[in-house]
């Protein structure tokens, strides 16, 4: 499994405001940039806190990316996956209509109706007591033969990934605003590291259109 995380900030570091709504940070070229990401991957994964503000569909939007994937014997969109420990995902997000297939990982908290609710628009992965056991989430998505994943958001999620060990890559485009808020969402939020940060190998530094895209690799700890 390759796991790539992909997220737009502004140059201060944050991934939206302190409303939590979403932000146009990144331009058109970046969008067709995320765009062949996805078409590129197996799975789309966000946190439920992404879907609550955002309601993103998660779908590849270029046609021609779409027909390039039915043309190797792909799906038209890859799957999408949300991570949501007591399945607060709503019935009519987005992410849970039949355009393409849609995990929804859990952890033991999630009710049974609340489950029984969610297992009528997505498959359910049950993974962890509290939250969501990411390695074992993925684990299950690997059985699943989704191997090419695409991390998208927001920063609660990003931060886990990284303490689990799950990333190997990270591209960021970096964009032209100043957002500011102590409160507002960064890239890496959660506890935070105090010791055994992550190290990161920059491997490529480009300009897209008004912004740069930074794309990290992660160093063995
Ligand atoms: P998030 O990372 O999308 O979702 C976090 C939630 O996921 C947690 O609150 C938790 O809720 C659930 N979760 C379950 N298991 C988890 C685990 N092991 N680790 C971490 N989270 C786990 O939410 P966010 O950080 O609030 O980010 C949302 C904000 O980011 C929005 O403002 C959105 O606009 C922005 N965003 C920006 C970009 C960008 O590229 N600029 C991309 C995506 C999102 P439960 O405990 O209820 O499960």
């Amino acid at each position: 499994m390759h796991v790539v995380v992909n997220a737009a900030m502004s140059a201060d570091g944050k991934l939206s405001s302190r409303r939590r709504e979403q932000i146009a940070i990144s331009g058109d070229e970046d969008f067709a940039r995320m765009d062949r990401l996805r078409a590129d991957s197996d799975a789309v994964v966000v946190g439920v806190g992404t879907v609550l503000a955002d309601d993103p569909h998660l779908t590849v939007k270029d046609e021609s990316l779409i027909d390039e994937r039915r043309d190797r014997g792909e799906p038209a969109h890859p799957a999408r996956v949300v991570v949501d420990s007591t399945g607060r995902t709503p019935l009519d997000a987005a992410v849970l209509d039949d355009t393409a297939t849609t995990y929804v990982c859990t952890s033991e908290r999630a009710t049974i109706d609340d489950r029984m609710d969610l297992s009528n628009r997505a498959e359910l992965v049950t993974a962890g007591d509290d939250r969501v056991d990411l390695l074992r989430a993925f684990a299950t998505l690997q059985g699943q033969g989704l191997e090419r994943i695409m991390v998208e958001g927001g920063g609660e999620l990003i931060f886990s990934l990284f303490e689990a060990g799950l990333v190997d890559e990270l591209r960021v485009f970096v964009g032209p605003k100043v957002i500011g808020g102590r409160d507002a969402p960064t890239l890496a939020d959660g506890e935070g590291f105090v010791a055994d940060f992550p190290i990161l190998e920059l491997e490529s530094l480009e300009r897209v259109g008004e912004g740069a895209l930074l794309t990290w690799r992660t160093a063995e700890r």
